[in-house]
């Protein structure tokens, strides 16, 4: 894919692009932002024009050697650092370095995407310093990162650092679209508001029957609150199995309340559960505004405490039976 063809994130490509036609490139480059926000698509885009040595304002060409090599994932110019543990380690750069100063074959330029870049330690990051301070002429460091916090200020230094924005609504509809993912636009309305805009975390979802299920859950537990049929020891049992995803849980539950307070506050575009905007009537029918911020707030703690690491199925008991009173 050409940056011309990627969605979103249009001041990072217009910089890109524009560092491309102008020959202002730097040596090395910084993509940060949250796992799924796109940064290995960007770097690998960005590389396909990188490596190309005919590009025309559309990209690149497809047709050059280096363009079939990159195509085919020989690795002759371009490298992708996938570490095989957890971190980067400083064998993984030094290796990068015995490579690095080899000129490159078929392209002008040699590529070295690092992913998992704030997973380097300190040891790696030091060892890197010294090939991003004096690097080859043709070689371009791209590092990818979920948190730039990690890298040390000298390394900071000498990168360029663009860190990937959320997507709007219609870019994620675009980007779904490309990926042949074809949802209502209720169901995207909802899938957007639950990945927060991260793409990755959006085909997770959809991908995932688990949501579906816990949402229809969440549903449950729900309809049993307003008609006051809840069994709190049956819910804490059914959190109990689910654990792992108790802040998927939260997070559904608390947004129905939020979609029922945008009803109350007759500000019903700003629904997220368009597809199930009943549920949130039906709670807005039975709470006024004031309980169901109170209800809010109950799961927001809720969600803290448990990270603070509260006794689990205490924290969800007392949330249940907050839940219940009027
Ligand atoms: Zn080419």
């Amino acid at each position: 894919m050409a940056l011309k063809s990627f969605i979103g994130q249009k001041k990072i490509t217009d910089k890109l692009r524009r560092a491309l036609s102008l020959g202002t490139l730097s040596h090395s480059y910084l993509f940060s932002g949250p796992e799924g926000i796109g940064k290995k698509t960007l770097a690998r885009a960005f590389a396909s024009e990188l490596v190309c040595t005919s590009p025309d304002t559309n990209g690149p060409c497809g047709n050059c050697n280096a363009c079939k090599m990159f195509r085919a994932g020989i690795p002759t110019d371009y490298f992708w650092l996938q570490p095989e543990g957890d971190h980067v380690s400083v064998d993984d750069i030094r290796n990068i370095q015995s490579d690095i100063v080899i000129r490159p074959m078929y392209s002008e330029r040699k590529i070295y995407v690092i992913t998992g870049g704030d997973t380097m330690t300190v040891q790696a990051q030091n060892c890197l310093l010294k090939t991003l301070e004096e690097p080859p002429g043709y070689a371009v460091i791209i590092l990818l990162a979920e948190k730039s916090e990690s890298l040390l200020p000298t390394v900071m230094s000498r990168v360029i650092h663009y860190e990937l924005e959320k997507y709007t609504k219609e870019d994620l509809s675009a980007i779904l679209a490309q990926n042949d993912i074809r949802i209502s636009p209720e169901f995207l309305n909802a899938v957007y508001g639950y990945s927060e805009g991260v793409p990755g975390k959006a085909m997770d979802l959809i991908r995932s029957e688990d949501f579906v299920q816990m949402r229809e859950d969440m549903i449950r537990l729900i309809l049993e609150l307003i008609g006051d049929k809840l069994n709190i020891i049956d819910w804490a049992n059914y959190f109990e199995n689910y654990k792992e995803k108790f802040a998927i849980l939260l997070n559904i539950l608390q947004l129905f309340y939020r979609d029922a307070l945008m009803i109350i506050n007759s500000n019903k575009n700003s629904i997220i559960n368009a597809d199930k905007e009943d549920i949130a009537e039906k709670i807005a029918k039975s709470l006024d505004g004031r309980e169901i911020i109170r209800n809010i707030q109950h799961i927001s703690e809720t969600q803290v405490n448990i990270k603070r690491n509260a006794n689990y199925r205490l924290a969800l008991e007392n949330m249940l039976l907050n839940l219940t009173e009027e």
